[in-house]
């Protein structure tokens, strides 16, 4: 079974789920690809969540360079995209539509600052720490690529990737400003843009000594 408060959009966000987002000050965000190199994988499914846990997941067409709505909601400058590691799916609209995404929110980074007294960072550990609840990860690693056969199991799990992620964005918005970090954090999400375009350019740890 399909979750319920979830829609499938081809190519790009409808109007009627646009509007809807447009309307919200955060929404998160994933997407799913081929792999993991940026210029090699190609994107195949974008997924999106509002505060009221509306989630669509949008199939993108290979060759696909263009997605109006979804750029809009991407560039608008007072809706917060919340990722769960922000600098890959930045890369991928970067890179697949010319997008430029702000502003962020990467959990991720806002983990690694706040939640110094662990070292699992992954989106499975921190939605179960931070709402209780129990992602099912064994769909991770599918193949995306037939967008049209897409399981229900693909669906639901691309699905889940970003219904908890706001709730996520909340608490550790709380924990970072309870720990005098939150400044800090929101110029990490600023460097986000920096680090997209060394990766695809394929620097490595020009910070580095
Ligand atoms: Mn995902």
């Amino acid at each position: 079974m399909i979750l319920d408060n979830f829609k499938i959009c081809e190519g790009d966000l409808d109007n009627a789920s646009m509007a809807r987002y447009l309307a919200a000050d955060a929404i998160a965000i994933d997407t799913e690809t081929m792999g993991l190199v940026i210029g090699r994988d190609r994107l195949c499914l974008v997924q999106l969540c509002d505060p009221q846990g509306y989630v669509t997941a949008v199939r993108i067409e290979q060759g696909q360079t263009s997605a109006p709505n979804l750029k809009r909601i991407l560039e608008d400058p007072e809706i917060t995209k919340v990722f769960h590691f922000a600098r890959f799916d930045v890369a991928q609209f970067r890179y697949t539509f010319g997008v430029e995404t702000a502003p962020i929110f990467c959990t991720k980074i806002a983990s690694k600052l706040a939640r110094t007294y662990t070292s699992s960072h992954g989106l499975k550990s921190l939605v179960m720490e931070l709402t209780g609840t129990e992602l099912d990860k064994s769909a991770q690693s599918s193949d995306w690529g037939d967008i049209d056969s897409l399981s229900v199991e693909q669906l639901n799990y691309a699905a889940n990737d970003v219904r908890y992620l706001i709730d996520a964005q909340t608490k550790l918005t709380d924990m970072l400003k309870r720990e005098n970090r939150w400044e800090l954090a929101q110029e990490c999400f600023k460097c986000i843009p920096v680090f997209v375009s060394l990766d695809i350019m394929r620097y490595e740890n020009i910070f580095e000594h």
